[in-house]
């Protein structure tokens, strides 16, 4: 079983890394911008319903969720959900993570390419992730190689997903941007604040497509000259 004995786990330390990294990022910039309040002094709901507004999403409500960092915006039933922490706070971290979300709203409301793909894609990715390290497992047990392939088909599936993620990420957060400084939410240093947030939470999404990627390429390493 030479599977056990690989060193090509060594690949993943890269991802590893930088998911460590993006994590301890987006948990203390985020922490150290939550306690700077915009000059602005609105907030953050109230931010979202004006830009959500000016946007011509008036029919999109903003509601409070429980939890901290739970903020999202819910395609389904064209929600933006706010949480505890951040719905009523003034701060220059809030206000951002407000704007991302309400930039998610804004991407649907346009029917934004990269997110309508994504929402296609989430059903496959969902079960492709879970069953893919299955797939190959059974695959392995019972010698199956096309077992184990249609595992891997599976698992790319579900790195493509996290891959088609990231526009639609970078883009919310743009956007985000934009709205907060043209809309007078922000000062230019407040949004260059805003920015560090937002970027910390982006480079997360990177990590886990990096993630996936090594991944992939590990089971490619392992199994590419294997034919039965
Ligand atoms: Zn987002």
């Amino acid at each position: 079983m030479p599977y056990y004995y690989d060193a090509t786990w060594l690949l993943l330390l890269p991802a590893l890394a930088l998911s460590l990294y993006a994590q301890f990022k987006v948990t203390s910039t985020y922490k150290k911008y939550a306690e700077v309040q915009a000059a602005s002094g609105i907030a953050a709901n109230d931010m979202a319903r004006q830009l959500l507004d000016y946007n011509g999403l008036e029919d999109v409500p903003v509601e409070m969720v429980a939890g901290s960092l739970t903020d999202h915006y819910d395609p389904r039933s064209r929600v933006l959900r706010l949480s505890q922490t951040t719905y009523s706070s003034r701060s220059v971290a809030a206000l951002g993570v407000a704007a991302h979300e309400a930039g998610h709203a804004m991407q649907h409301g346009e029917n934004y390419g990269p997110l309508k793909l994504r929402s296609l894609m989430a059903p496959v990715a969902q079960v492709g992730s879970s069953a893919s390290w299955i797939l190959i497992l059974i695959g392995i047990l019972l010698n199956a190689m096309n077992l184990v392939g249609l595992g891997i088909l599976f698992f790319t599936a579900a790195v493509a997903f996290q891959l088609v993620t990231l526009p639609v990420e970078f883009n919310a957060s743009s956007r985000a941007l934009a709205a907060l400084e043209g809309g007078g939410f922000l000062t230019r240093e407040e949004t260059d604040q805003t920015a560090q947030v937002l970027r910390a939470a982006a480079l997360t999404y990177v990590a886990a497509a990096l993630t996936g990627l090594l991944q992939l390429l590990r089971l490619i390493v392992i199994f590419g000259g294997r034919r039965e």
